[in-house]
């Protein structure tokens, strides 16, 4: 994958059939799909593939055992469907995981037993796993940090599990297989119209600075949170249609969970779920879903949103994490589908929905990262009818997710070690530059692999290493190397907040 390839393919494209803007789950899903049908698809991302959302979830595939307890059948079977298909087809960068959900009182052994039984039957010849009865012994002895007292037994479920911006990279390398252009750093500024109507998009190379008038019979906005954004270019008096809600992640060490299970605390103290979930050799432990005015691209958690999560997980362990425990803590914003009425996004409908503008713009948004395959085959099925395309079959349940090349070297220093705690070497940070379209030195420490969300510390004290590769690998001078470091030190700043230095 080459950046500078995919810009000139963009640049000499004289139409498109469709555009799509955002480089999240959804919009390269949306490249994937559409390529993958044969259409000429271009999809283009303002900052860094997943930089978004779609690199904070909290890394699952699932259902979403909360929107059963709300009766929201239709929502969990479709996401179970989709659970089994990103399981198969990117066999080797999801898995799945059992849980454990704790429970205190006999009637809620009974309540949550039936309710995970149902989850399971949902997924019909699709399950990944027996839900089962645990006593307390066998919970103790799979969370040996669960608190014991009082503690009844516990339900044993399963779900999948990934990394988000990995799939996010195997999206865009399977996209750009199939015949998709893709192009990060590059942002939608307007639109172009024929008649009244999206004939296309200007768009501007971050890098560059230069701009492009690019022409597609079918534009689709795809930007999650920024959609309203996006929408307000085309119409200055577009009333919102997302209404973003902010959760939290904190990552702490196994130290504090040494189990292989994950947790499901199913009541937390502003009822709703809390997840604890082992996740590369770390434990992430979220989230919060607090209402959002002015979406931004880095959100920061709130005092009272940390407190919130680490009491939660205090409460149900015998631990007693401390905000001096924290090795990283995340903040991502769900672009849910506004509905009148409701005032709490916690309510808010998780499903997605596709709008489409007087201008024949389309836009979708909602959704969860489970469902972004079927998010993308129902846009661009509205695509085709928007853009008058003879119609082709989604193909996506069966197409396989590219994983990583992998290339060797025999170049000694290739493997030498970034940080003594962890295993990525110089050689990643040279395949994330060759082969994954990185560009700063934050896109390689936080997307391309994950040190920035496991454990800021590491993260920081390789920084400069890795911009030296950096800069001698892109042939950038020293001024570029510092402003990278300065920037990336600043942003670090809001991963480990508070008490810490
Ligand atoms: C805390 C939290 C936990 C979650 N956990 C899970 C989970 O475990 N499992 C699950 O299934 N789902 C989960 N979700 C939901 C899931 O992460 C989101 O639904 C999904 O990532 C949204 O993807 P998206 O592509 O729509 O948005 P995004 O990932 O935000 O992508 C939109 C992109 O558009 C780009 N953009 C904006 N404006 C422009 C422009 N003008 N030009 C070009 N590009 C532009 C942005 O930079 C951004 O990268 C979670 C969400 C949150 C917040």
């Amino acid at each position: 994958m080459n950046r500078e390839e995919q810009i000139q393919t963009m640049a000499n494209t004289a139409f498109w059939d469709i555009i799509i803007i955002g480089g999240g789950a959804t919009g390269l899903g949306s490249a994937l799909d559409a390529a993958s049908r044969g259409y000429k698809t271009l999809c283009i991302e303002r900052f860094d593939f997943s930089k978004g959302t779609s690199s904070r979830s909290t890394k699952l595939i699932h259902g979403g055992v909360r929107y059963l307890e709300q009766g929201n059948i239709k929502l969990v079977r479709g996401a179970l469907l989709e659970r089994s298909f990103l399981l198969n087809n990117a066999p080797e960068m999801t898995k799945a995981i059992p849980f454990i959900l704790p429970v205190y009182s006999w009637f809620k052994f009974l309540y949550y037993g039936i309710g995970l039984k149902i989850y399971d039957l949902l997924s019909g010849k699709l399950s990944i796993g027996k839900t089962q009865f645990l006593s307390s012994k066998e919970v103790i002895k799979h969370i040996p940090e669960v608190n014991p007292q009082r503690l009844k037994g516990g339900i044993l479920y399963f779900d999948g599990q990934f990394d988000d911006s990995e799939i996010c990279m195997s999206l865009v390398r399977t996209a750009i297989h199939y015949g998709a252009t893709v192009v990060n750093y590059c942002a939608s500024t307007g639109f172009i119209y024929d008649n009244g109507k999206v004939a296309g998009i200007i768009s501007k190379d971050q890098l560059s600075g230069k701009e492009f008038r690019l022409k597609a019979k079918v534009v689709i906005n795809a930007t999650g949170v920024f959609a309203d954004e996006v929408l307000r270019k085309d119409n200055p008096k577009h009333k919102n249609v997302v209404s973003p809600s902010q959760g939290i992640h904190i990552v702490v060490s196994k130290s504090f969970y040494s189990g292989q299970h994950a947790l499901l605390i199913p009541k937390t103290s502003d009822g709703r779920v809390l997840f604890v979930v082992p996740w590369h050799d770390k434990v992430v432990i979220g989230t919060t879903d607090s209402k959002i005015k002015d979406p931004v691209i880095e959100p920061v958690a709130a005092s009272e949103e940390l407190d919130f999560v680490m009491n939660n997980f205090n409460q149900y362990t015998s631990k007693n994490i401390t905000k001096n425990d924290f090795l990283s803590v995340f903040a991502g914003l769900r672009p849910l589908v506004k509905m009148s009425n409701i005032q709490s996004t916690a309510n808010l409908m998780r499903d997605h929905a596709i709008f489409c503008s007087d201008s024949g713009l389309i836009t979708i948004t909602g959704g969860k990262w489970t469902t972004y395959r079927k998010m993308a085959k129902d846009v661009v099925n509205r695509a085709i009818i928007q853009g008058c395309f003879p119609f082709k079959k989604c193909i996506t349940r069966t197409v396989r997710l590219m994983q990583k090349p992998v290339i060797l070297s025999n170049n000694v220093d290739d493997i030498k070690l970034l940080h003594p705690d962890y295993s990525f070497t110089v050689l990643d940070v040279k395949n994330a530059l060759r082969q994954e379209m990185a560009i700063t030195l934050e896109d390689v420490l936080a997307r391309r692999i994950r040190l920035l969300f496991l454990d800021v510390k590491a993260a920081l004290s390789c920084a400069e290493i890795v911009a030296d590769i950096m800069q001698h690998e892109l042939g950038k001078d020293k001024v570029w190397k510092e402003e990278q470091l300065q920037s990336f030190r600043t942003l670090a700043k809001q991963y480990l907040p508070e008490t810490q230095s």
